[in-house]
């Protein structure tokens, strides 16, 4: 495939977006560059490179090829069966509502499922395994968060998505909030050494979220996405002052790549898991999944 060729592909996909899905998709690219400078300028662990390993797994493989298919799985098979089964989006509960209202409806409530949603991966040995390949990173940064497996992405992009077609909403809503969870992902991962104070009660960041991706106590805590609340309103917050996170990623081995990653969440289970895959050893915990810790 030439330069030419991808251009006209790249040209005929914005030809057919929406205002707000021009802008949304911008503002996901412009967020990307910037994060990604101040990666540069204000890092949190210091020397992680930009080009790190599976840097080409997930932005080409996950970002974009993993993207591009699930968004048709997601809203051309499932959300538009639903729909057809149900007929409910005739009724357009939401559509007399205004955009910052729905908007807000969603984010607030989608990000309330998504932290028990994480909890339960880390308690449950067959939700773990849809899990893992997000906590593989052993370097956290801008681009990490989108390695997710796709059956974990099936399943919380259609519980993000089809509530807002069924119920109605304008359809700018979907862009919106596409935007704004693809930029609080690549924030709360992102590589910066940022102090929001109080705001980390509420806006979730990476001082917290890093946390969460380190081997060690900090995994078993900072389930929230978004907004940190759920963690302080739940107990499961580690916030220990002056100390910073490190050692990301897993102690038990892990596929490097795209389709080792995907087929490996489908490899049998075995007794000894139970003994051999604790992330730190044994915690005191009695788990009964090889790799998660629980909360
Ligand atoms: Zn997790
Ligand atoms: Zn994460």
């Amino acid at each position: 495939m030439t330069s030419h060729s991808i251009a006209v592909i790249v040209r005929d996909v914005f030809a057919h977006m929406s205002i707000v899905e021009r802008f949304s998709l911008a503002t996901i690219g412009a967020s990307a560059v910037l994060l990604a400078l101040f990666e540069r300028i204000i890092p949190y662990t210091k020397g992680q490179r930009f080009l790190r390993e599976g840097f080409f797994d997930d932005f080409a493989l996950y970002t974009i090829a993993q993207n591009y298919v699930l968004s048709i799985v997601i809203f051309s098979i499932i959300i538009a069966r639903l729909d057809t089964i149900g007929g409910l989006s005739r009724f357009q509960v939401l559509a007399q509502w205004p955009l910052w209202l729905q908007v807000t409806l969603f984010v607030v409530t989608h990000d309330f499922y998504i932290y028990w949603m994480h909890r339960w991966q880390h308690r449950n040995r067959f939700m773990w395994r849809l899990h893992e390949a997000h906590h593989s990173p052993t370097s956290v940064d801008w681009l990490s968060g989108s390695r997710s497996h796709c059956l974990e992405i099936l399943i919380n992009q259609t519980v993000e998505f089809a509530p807002i077609v069924l119920l109605g909403a304008s359809p700018d809503v979907i862009p919106l909030k596409g935007a704004i969870s693809a930029v609080w992902g690549m924030y709360i991962h992102a590589n910066l050494n940022v102090r929001t104070g109080p705001l980390q009660w509420v806006i979730n960041g990476p001082e917290m979220h890093r946390w969460h991706h380190s081997m060690g106590k900090g995994m078993r805590s900072n389930f929230s996405t978004k907004l940190a609340i759920w963690d302080w309103m739940f107990g499961t917050a580690y916030f220990p002052p002056g100390q910073r996170a490190s050692a990301y990623g897993m102690r038990t081995w892990f596929p490097k790549h795209y389709l080792g990653q995907t087929l490996y969440a489908f490899r049998r289970f075995r007794w000894h898991d139970r003994s051999r895959a604790l992330p730190t050893g044994n915690l005191g915990l009695q788990s009964d999944d090889a790799s998660a810790v629980r909360p």
